[in-house]
This record gives C-alpha cells, structure tokens and sequence, in this order.
C-alpha cells in the first residue's frame, strides 16, 4: 500500500483573484501561480481519507495521467503543502543570534504640551514637570549603539517624547554630535521623530530639513475627530494649530516625504474621509493608522464591532489604492504599502517589529526599553547605556517571542507576516510582552488575504508600479 498524502494547509493559502488561482506558499511569503492540475490535486486531498498516490490517480482519472500526477505531487511535496505519512517538516523556529542594533530611540523629554486623552504614555509629564534627557546619556546611547553594533553601514538615530520638539536643545547638539562621531567611524546617520506639530516654526523646520529629518506628524483626521482627543492641557482642541503648522511644514519640507499617523480610538471608524482629508487636503506624502484595541484606558479602546469596522474601512481604502496603483499612482496608504511591500519582498517575519533586536529606545536616565512605548513602563528595562545592554535579557526575551510551540501562531498563515503582533500591545492585554497577541487574528488574517489579493492583481495588471513604487518607497 502506498504512503497516505495529505496537505498542510497551515502552509499555503490559495487566492483567486478575476479566474486565476494563486498559492501564496507561508513559509517562504511567496506566490505562485496554481495551474489546473495542482488546484485539482489541491481540491481532491482537501476532501480528506488521506489517499495514497493510485488512489488519487483513481479519483483523478480523466484529467490527470500518472506522469502529471507525480510531477505535481513532487512539486507540491518540495513546498511541504504536501505530505505522506505525515512526514511534513517539523517546524524549527530559529533562536536570536547576535543583536544587529542600527537604531536608538531617545526619549528625549517625558513632557508634552498637548494632554490627549488616549496616551498610552505611563511617563508623560506636563512640560513643568517634563524630565529632559541630558547630553551624556544621549551621547551614551551612541555609544552602546556602536559598541555593540560596530558592523553596519548605517545608523539611525529617532527623537521622542512627550514632545520630542520640547527639547530641540538637545536634538541640536544630538545631531551635532552624532553628524561628526559616525562620519569618523566611515558610517552614515539618520534621523526622525514622531511630532505633534505645535512647537514647528520656520527656524526648526529649515533646521530638521537641512539634517534630512523622516517626520511623522500625530494628528487624527478632520477637525471634529482630531478634536476629541488631542487636546490642549487647558482641554482646547489643537486642530487650529496644527493644520496650521502642518501646512507650513509641508510648504516648506523638501528632503522627505513627511507622513501621517493616525490613532483610532472608539469611535472612530472612517479611515477613508480621515485618509482623504490628511491626503488629499492637508497634503500629507503618506497616512498610516494605528487601532487602539488594548490600551490600559479601556474607554478608548476600539469596540469588537467597531474593529471589524475598522479593518472593513481599511479594505475600502485599499481597493482605492489598488486602483490607483493599477494607473500607476500611490496615495500613500502607508498600511497597505507596507504589506505590499513585506510581500513583494518574501518577508519571512520571525518576528513582528524591530523592537529589542534592531532597535532599542532609552528613558531619560539612560535605561534600555524595547521600543518607544515602553519607557517610563513598569517592564524591568534591559540594561542601560551607561552600564551596557543586558543582552542575555534580551534574548531570552526574543527568544520567548521566537518559539510558537503551543501557540495559535505555529500554524497560522499568517504567522510570518504578522508574528504575534506587538509586544505593546500583548504587554497591556497579557501583561506579557512575548505573549502574542490574539484578540484580532481573524481580522489580520482576513486583512492579509486582501493585500495577497491587492498584490496578485497589481502585479499581474500593472507590475511597474513595485519597481517604482515599492522598491524605492518613492510617493507621489
Ligand atoms: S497573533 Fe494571531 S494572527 Fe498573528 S501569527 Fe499569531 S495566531 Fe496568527
Ligand atoms: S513593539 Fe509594538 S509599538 Fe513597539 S515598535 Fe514593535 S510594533 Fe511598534
């Protein structure tokens, strides 16, 4: 008797975009095109009773000869879509080898003059009691960053708060300093920082943008919505203000793109009116979103009806998107883009941000956090700048995060697109950074789907659009 074939569906995800079957393959994010007899070998072992390789021929007969059977069954056994007896390859998740740290957040002030009513911040101050980042311990943080890091060719170097501008005192002599000690290493230096826009003049802007500054400005849609919740510490709407800066900033910014990000809290829903608005009005290269669905303030958590909602809006703004890009223009749907640009790319993520492994970000005092969103968090930080990494720590961290035996994500189709999702969020759900986040998969997956979908058919109808598009990052 011969050995039972079955498929692994854990691995592959079929697609059917207009008449034409795609395979997207999991373990390498790649996608195929599925001719007529693999679709019907699919189909037929989908209908289970593990056959053997006569049985389906059997069951196949008529459209199928032996020689094309076993050719596609070869094929389809070399991408482990197939097995017989079970002989599947066991999934083997890899451990974290030597950090390639490139990027240091600096927490460069933990006051901000706006008071939003959503910040996750645990640190944030008013700006009396902001508690400012010295000199040293910024010069410290580059420091580590080199030392432990020595090997590449370039660094970046990201400002936040708080109010990151509130201490544009210290960015100065940061990039002072920073311009000069990478240049005599031989190594190359970037910047950027996540503003709220109020503290912007022509002064910094001139500034930001002769040190080639990537800037994301934080501001939530039209005024009725950005009102809500991003408010002055005296409660007064910032809009006014910061449609106004932004305008300037955009007439004026000629290095980069300067993007958008948007919160969406409970609420709030119509990604494509806030996306026009940002895009089309104001001007903004690009428009990224961020659900709040696990935030430590559960009233401005996004509801379980409302995040369905979300992501349905999503997909609505994405088929805009595909069909601009299928006239070969990108609107700068910066969620989207990145997915079409992990797919275009094979990205086989291990895990779902840089956070802890390419970048660290430092609190005020010098203490070492995984990500911007953890300074001033009651998470034990991971060394600090002045006594060094704890690298052990970090990687028995990434190591945790690393290994999905026992969770959903070992067999999720998704799991190397999405890879648990963030530690942020799992940390405010679970209390636990490495647990991975489940609260939406279904939406992700489903989210996932559509950009496989999005990218099938940009690709077949109008493939130029990644070569000028998405290799180069270039927005119209
Ligand atoms: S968190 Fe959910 S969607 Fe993400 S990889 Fe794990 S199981 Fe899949
Ligand atoms: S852990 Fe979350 S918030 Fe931090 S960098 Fe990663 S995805 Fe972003």
């Amino acid at each position: 008797m011969g050995s039972a074939l079955e498929l692994n569906e854990h691995n592959f995800h079929e697609v059917t975009v207009d008449a034409r079957r795609l395979l997207f393959h999991i373990p390498s994010s790649s996608l195929f095109e599925a001719d007529a007899n693999s679709s019907a070998v699919i189909a037929e072992l989908r209908r289970g009773a593990s056959p053997s390789e006569a049985e389906l021929g059997q069951r196949l007969a008529g459209r199928l000869d032996g020689s094309q059977l076993n050719g596609v069954l070869c094929d389809l056994q070399s991408l482990d879509i197939v097995t017989r007896d079970n002989s599947g390859s066991v999934a083997v998740f890899p451990t974290v080898g030597a950090l390639p740290l490139t990027t240091v957040v600096l927490n460069v002030n933990t006051g901000c003059n706006l008071s939003c009513t959503y910040c996750y911040k645990e640190d944030l101050a008013v700006p009396s009691a902001g508690e400012k980042m010295g000199l040293d311990t910024a010069v410290a943080s580059i420091e580590m960053l080199l030392r432990q890091s020595p090997d590449q060719a370039a660094y970046n170097i990201v400002f936040f708060g708080g109010e990151p501008l509130s201490n544009i005192a210290l960015i100065r002599q940061v990039v002072d300093f920073a311009e000069q000690r990478f240049k005599a290493a031989g190594k190359r230096v970037n910047f950027s920082l996540t503003t709220n826009a109020t503290l912007l003049n022509e002064k910094t802007i001139d500034y930001l943008d002769s040190h080639r500054f990537g800037i994301a400005v934080s501001i939530d849609g039209p005024k009725a919505i950005h009102d809500r919740n991003r408010i002055t510490i005296g409660g007064q709407g910032s809009y006014e203000t910061v449609a106004r800066k932004v305008g300037l900033l955009l007439s004026r910014y000629r290095s980069r793109p300067v993007g958008a990000r948007v919160t969406l809290t409970r609420g709030v829903t119509d990604v494509k009116a806030i996306w026009h608005h940002l895009y089309n009005e104001l001007g903004f290269a690009e428009v990224g979103f961020a659900p709040v669905t696990a935030g430590d303030l559960d009233d401005f958590n996004l509801g379980d009806e409302e995040l369905v909602a979300v992501f349905a809006a999503m997909k609505e703004l994405g088929r805009h998107y595909v069909e601009e890009a299928l006239q070969h223009r990108s609107i700068g749907f910066s969620n989207l883009h990145q997915l079409l640009t992990d797919i275009h790319e094979g990205s086989k993520k291990a895990l779902p941000c840089g956070a802890g492994y390419s970048m660290v970000a430092v609190d005020k005092d010098g203490g070492v956090n995984l990500c911007h969103r953890f300074t001033g968090s009651e998470l034990p930080t991971f060394g600090t700048v002045q006594a060094g990494l704890d690298v052990p720590a970090l990687e028995d961290f990434l190591n945790r995060r690393l290994d999905r035996t026992d969770t959903g994500c070992a067999t999720c189709r998704i799991r190397n697109l999405c890879s648990g999702g963030c530690y942020h969020e799992s940390y405010q759900r679970y209390n636990d950074p490495a647990h991975p986040v489940y609260h939406y998969c279904d939406l992700m997956r489903d989210w996932v789907d559509f950009g496989i979908e999005a990218y099938a058919r940009i690709s077949r109808d109008n493939p130029r659009f990644f070569a000028d598009y998405i290799s180069t990052r270039r927005v119209s």
